[in-house]
């Protein structure tokens, strides 16, 4: 199922807006997870423009990062399918509405203005003007796991990275790469024609990523393309003087003594850890690390802040995506009164609305016999 959505996404490499010119949005949107997603989707069915922001470079929360290809069963009316086809089938669901989701940044602060908005700022520079904020978060952002030796934090963007963004940038440079998932092993493969030397750092001989990959690796090593590296980093070595920021070398732990190998670049691919992190100094009552919300709208104890999904707790919360679609489809209803105190929501059923057949179809309600739902 191949779904054209590049549209939407947005990797913004500058802030996409400023102080100076915020991105006014009715809803902003704080997490890009199934629950997320499905919040722009509803966001849309009532009129509201929103916007998405999500720490990955991906959308689909958990989805994507923990069970891409495991089957999921309790979606209604979807018998099985699996997590990446869930995640691709809600952002079909939501391309019509066109909200674009800012990857690749994490929601920082939030602050209310006297006029009643909310001015969010994510970790980029990116500024967010809403009149409602609707946390869709998890677990938390998922973060990647840092290596935890001394000087590699300073070297962080210079010569050590979690990331792949720009694969020109290690052309020619001998990279090693640290880790023994899917991640590391394609990016191993994927560089050997562009790096002047590629090696991958394990710490031990087995690999947990699909057998595919492994077998292709192994080949890789036994042509020489790659070199196997049996260990753990436990130091970095800089360049002397002004270039402090450039890696010269690692220092690997193995079994049998310490190995020095000269590294211009280390990219690190650890695997990524949720944490809360800035949404828990946003003032908001927590319980056990989540949101406490009023079931009847899900609103924070924060006015016009609302939380759905696993970073909602409630009595009997379960921590179910169906859940989740529901706690969106009311908390953006209490949404749309802080968007639009003016204007009065009728209620239509989507069967009925001209206005969704317009954007989801392209077709006119009007000629088709198309009446109104009971008003209710
Ligand atoms: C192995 C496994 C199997 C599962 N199977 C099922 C199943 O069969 N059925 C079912 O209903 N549920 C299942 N679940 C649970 C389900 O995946 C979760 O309930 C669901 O993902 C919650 O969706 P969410 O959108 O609330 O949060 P998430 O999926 O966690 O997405 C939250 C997103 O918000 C982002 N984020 C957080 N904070 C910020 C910030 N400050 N700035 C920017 N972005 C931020 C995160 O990076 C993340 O991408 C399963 C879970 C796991 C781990």
């Amino acid at each position: 199922m191949t779904i054209q959505t590049d549209d939407l996404l947005q990797h913004d490499v500058a802030p996409a807006a400023d102080d100076a010119r915020p991105l006014r949005t009715d809803v902003l949107i704080i997490g890009a997870g199934p629950v997320g997603l499905f919040a722009a989707f509803q966001a849309g069915v009532l009129g509201l423009s929103c916007a998405l922001v999500e720490a990955l470079d991906e959308p689909g929360g958990q989805c994507i990062e923990l069970y891409p290809d495991k089957p999921i069963f309790d979606i209604p009316a979807l018998p099985v399918c699996t997590a990446r086809e869930l995640v691709e089938r809600l952002l079909e669901q939501a391309r019509p509405f066109g909200a674009p989701i800012h990857l690749g940044q994490r929601a920082q602060t939030l602050t209310r203005g006297a006029d009643g908005r909310f001015t969010v700022r994510t970790d980029t520079g990116t500024v967010f003007d809403a009149a409602s904020v609707l946390i869709a978060g998890g677990n938390g952002a998922f973060m990647p796991q840092r290596l935890a030796v001394e000087r590699a934090g300073a070297l962080e963007g210079h010569s050590v990275h979690y990331a792949v963004r720009q694969v020109e940038a290690l052309r020619g440079q001998r990279v090693a790469i640290a880790g023994g998932g899917d991640s590391a092993l394609d990016w191993a493969l994927a560089l050997r024609d562009v790096a002047a030397s590629v090696t991958l750092i394990h710490r031990r001989d087995t690999f947990r990523a699909a057998p595919a990959t492994v077998e292709a690796l192994r080949g890789a090593v036994a042509r020489g393309e790659i070199a196997l590296e049996v260990g753990v980093i436990d130091a970095v070595e800089t360049l002397p003087g002004a270039h402090a920021s450039a890696l010269a070398a690692l220092q690997v732990k193995r079994r049998d003594g310490e190995v020095r190998l000269p590294a211009d670049q280390l990219i690190v691919l650890y695997g990524l850890v949720a944490s809360l992190g800035p949404i828990a100094e946003w003032g908001l009552a927590l319980a056990g690390g989540r949101a406490e919300v009023d079931t009847s709208s899900y609103q924070t104890s924060s006015p016009g802040v609302f939380a759905v999904g696993d970073i909602a707790t409630y009595p009997n919360k379960q921590k179910l995506i169906l859940s989740g679609f529901h706690e969106a489809a009311l908390a953006l209803r209490a949404a749309y009164r802080l968007a639009k105190p003016d204007q009065t929501r009728t209620h239509i059923h989507s069967s009925y609305d001209p206005r969704l057949a317009a954007t989801v179809l392209g077709t006119d309600m009007q000629d088709g016999g198309a009446t109104r739902a009971p008003g209710r």
